[in-house]
């Protein structure tokens, strides 16, 4: 498996699911890259709301998975290396079960 490009990645992930809004580059953060999973930060300017994002890249293409997330953005470094917690483990098994 060739390794994820974050920024060919970032397309997937274009709009604000809260208001629509066009994400510019600026606004969208790699937390995370390895293994063939990105994990994305991306932080809203118009609602200031902010959005965790996984993108996965599996035998069957590229599967995200977004949750709203109430981290700020300074919260970033202290998350960093530590396991977050999803409330999207059910979308997880949904995928894997596939
Ligand atoms: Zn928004």
């Amino acid at each position: 498996m060739s390794k994820l490009d974050p920024m060919a990645s970032m397309q997937v992930v274009t709009k604000c699911p809260m208001c629509d809004f066009k994400y510019d580059k600026s606004n969208i953060k790699v937390v995370d890259n390895k293994d063939g999973m990105i994990t994305l930060y991306l932080n809203c300017p118009k609602c200031k709301g902010s959005v965790m994002m996984v993108i996965m890249a599996g035998s069957f293409g590229i599967t995200s998975v977004s949750m709203i997330s109430d981290i700020i953005e300074d919260d970033l470094n202290n998350i960093e290396g530590n396991q977050i917690e999803y409330d999207d483990v059910l979308e997880m098994h949904k995928f894997f079960k596939k």
